[in-house]
C-alpha cells in the first residue's frame, strides 16, 4: 500500500490504474482518479508495458512542450509567418495538435481519444479547445502542466477564430488545399499550421489524411495542426502501416484501445463525480447484479415507443439478462427470505417512458424467479442540450454509471453507448435496427469487441486494400458501413 500526503492508505496497485496513471496529483483536486478502482471490478484488461512506457514519455513531453514552456511561447511565435519565411525551417522541439470538438459529448469524446492516440504516435503534444467548457467535465490529465489550448492563442484571436476553425473553405484545410491546388507533396514548401476535417460528413479529400504517403511527406511535418473531429477515427490508424506496427505493440489485445485510452485520459471533475458516486450509493452499490440499459431513440411517432420497448424486452428475456414474468407469485420466493437476489437496472435515457414502463411491469407482476428488480434513472432531459454546463455533465455522469454496470444493452450506432460500454471493458448488446418497421429477430446481438465503431471510414482509397486483408478490423454489427477493431 501506498500512504498519500492525506494519510489515507490505498493499495499502491489501484492508486496507479495497473500502471496506467501518473503518480503525482493533489487526490482531493480530482476525487474520480482515486475512487473509481473502489467501484469497479479489476479490469481484466492490463495495459501493456510498452503503453504505460509511451504514456510516462508523453507526460514528459507535454511538460516540455505545453503552455507556459518557452518551446511554447516559441512555436506559438513561428504560427502565421508564411511557408518560405523560415516557418518550417526553425520548427524547434516541439509539434502539437489542437483538438477542437463537435457535435454531442460522446462524440467529441471519442475522437478526442482518436486524436490523443494519434498525438502518442506521432509525438505531437495535445492540446484542447476549451471554450466548450471541456474543464467542467474533466480534471487535467497530465501532471505539473495544462492541456487546455490558452485562449489567447494565434489562431483563435477575435473574429478570426470562428472563420478559421468552422470553415472548410480555409486555405490551410488540408483537404480543400489537395482539391485547390494538388500539391505536388515533396515540392509544395511547408505551412506552419494545418487544419483537419475530421468530422463525419467529410469529403474523399479530407479522409488522405489517412494516408501514409501524406502523413509521411507532408502531414507529419507541419508544425501544428487543428483538428476538428467527431469521429471515432482509431481503426483507420491501425491501417496505416507505419503505424501499425507501433499499435500492436502498445496494443497486443486490440479491443482495449478506448478502454485504456478513456481511463488514463478521462477524469470527471468533483462536481461530475459527486453527481456518479451519490447516484451509484443510493441504487447501485447494493445490488447483486447491475444491468445498464442506455435508449437513444430519434423517432417520436406512435406506436415506435412501444416498438422499442418490446426489442428492449425481447432482448432482454432472451439473454437472461432479466427474469420473465410470472402469473402468479412463485412459491419458496415469496418469502422474506434475505437470499434473494437484487438486480437493479440502470436506464439512461432523454425520455423517461422506457424505466416508467419497466417499473410498472415489475411491480405488477412477479418474477419467475423471484428476483427483486429494481429499476433507476438519473435524468430525464427530454432534449439534448450540448454546452448547457449541468446537462453535460448529467449526461457524463450517467456515461460512467454506465460503465458501472455488469452487463449493457444500448441503442444501435450511439457513441454515447460506445463511451459507455468501451470504458466499462463490456461487450455490449446492440438493439440494431432491421431496416424496415418491424420487430428485429434476434431482437439484439453481443457485439464482438468492447471497441466503439468508426461510422464514416475511408473505405476506398489508400487504405482499401488493407481494409481487406487485415484480419482485426471488421464491419460493425451496428453501422454499414462502420469499421471496428476486434
Ligand atoms: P450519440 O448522439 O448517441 O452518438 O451521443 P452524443 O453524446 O454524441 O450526443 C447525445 C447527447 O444527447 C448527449 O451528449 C447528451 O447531451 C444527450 N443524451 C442522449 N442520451 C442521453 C442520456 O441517456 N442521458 C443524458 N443525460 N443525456 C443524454
Amino acid at each position: 500500500t501506498a500512504s498519500n500526503s492525506y494519510g489515507s492508505k490505498r493499495p499502491r496497485e489501484k492508486l496507479l490504474g495497473g500502471g496506467l496513471l501518473a503518480t503525482e496529483f493533489d487526490e482531493e483536486s480530482c476525487l474520480s482518479r482515486y475512487d473509481q478502482p473502489s467501484l469497479r471490478k479489476p479490469s481484466p484488461h492490463k495495459p501493456s508495458a510498452y503503453l504505460v512506457s509511451k504514456l510516462r514519455s508523453y507526460e514528459k513531453l507535454h511538460k516540455r512542450c505545453g503552455p507556459g514552456s518557452d518551446a511554447y511561447k516559441s512555436a506559438t511565435e513561428k504560427l502565421g509567418l508564411k511557408p518560405g519565411n523560415g516557418s518550417s525551417e526553425s520548427v524547434g522541439e516541439c509539434r502539437y495538435i489542437v483538438w477542437v470538438p463537435f457535435s454531442g459529448l460522446a462524440n467529441r469524446i471519442i475522437s478526442l481519444v482518436s486524436v490523443f492516440l494519434y498525438a502518442l504516435l506521432t509525438e505531437r503534444v495535445i492540446l484542447v479547445d476549451q471554450r466548450s467548457g471541456i474543464s467542467n467535465l474533466f480534471c487535467e490529465p497530465f501532471p505539473a502542466t495544462s492541456s487546455l489550448l490558452p485562449r489567447n492563442f494565434t489562431l483563435m484571436g477575435g473574429k478570426r477564430r470562428d472563420r478559421f476553425f468552422e470553415d472548410r473553405g480555409n486555405s490551410h484545410c488540408y483537404g480543400t488545399m489537395l482539391i485547390n491546388s494538388a500539391p505536388n507533396l515533396t515540392e509544395t514548401s511547408i505551412p506552419s499550421y494545418l487544419y483537419l476535417y475530421l468530422v463525419s460528413d467529410y469529403s474523399d479529400d479530407d479522409k488522405m489524411f489517412f494516408c501514409e504517403e501524406d502523413q509521411k511527406t507532408f502531414i507529419g511535418e507541419v508544425p501544428w495542426l487543428v483538428v476538428k473531429s467527431n469521429i471515432y477515427f482509431v481503426p483507420s490508424l491501425w491501417l496505416i502501416p507505419s503505424f501499425q506496427t507501433e499499435l500492436i505493440k502498445m496494443f497486443p489485445e486490440k479491443e482495449t484501445v478506448f478502454h485504456h485510452l478513456s481511463r488514463y485520459l478521462l477524469h470527471p471533475t468533483n462536481q461530475v463525480w459527486g453527481l456518479v458516486t451519490r447516484s451509484y450509493n443510493a441504487y447501485l452499490s447494493r445490488a447483486d447484479e447491475r444491468l445498464g440499459i442506455q435508449v437513444r431513440v430519434f423517432e417520436r411517432r406512435a406506436g415506435f415507443l412501444q416498438h422499442v420497448m418490446d426489442q428492449i424486452i425481447a432482448c432482454t428475456q432472451r439473454e437472461k439478462l432479466l427474469p420473465e414474468l410470472a402469473a402468479t407469485q412463485v412459491k419458496n420466493t415469496s418469502t422474506r427470505s434475505s437470499k434473494r437476489l437484487l438486480k437493479v437496472v440502470l436506464v439512461t435515457s432523454l425520455h423517461p417512458e422506457y424505466s416508467v414502463k419497466l417499473k410498472r411491469m415489475f411491480w405488477e407482476q412477479p418474477t419467475s424467479t423471484g428476483e427483486m428488480i429494481e429499476v433507476y434513472q438519473p435524468s430525464e432531459e427530454r432534449v439534448q442540450q450540448t454546452d448547457k454546463k449541468l446537462h453535460d455533465q448529467k449526461a457524463l455522469a450517467e456515461v460512467y454509471l454506465l460503465s458501472l454496470t455488469d452487463n449493457i444493452v444500448t441503442s444501435a450506432r450511439s457513441t454515447f453507448g460506445y463511451f459507455a460500454h468501451s470504458l466499462g471493458g463490456l461487450r455490449p448488446w446492440i438493439l440494431y435496427h432491421n431496416g424496415n418497421r418491424t420487430a428485429p429477430d434476434p431482437p439484439c446481438v453481443k457485439a464482438v469487441s468492447m471497441e466503439p465503431c468508426f461510422h464514416s471510414p475511408p473505405l476506398y482509397g489508400c487504405q482499401a486494400k488493407t481494409i481487406e486483408t487485415t484480419p482485426f478490423v471488421m464491419s460493425c454489427e451496428d453501422s454499414n458501413p462502420g469499421l471496428k477493431l476486434v
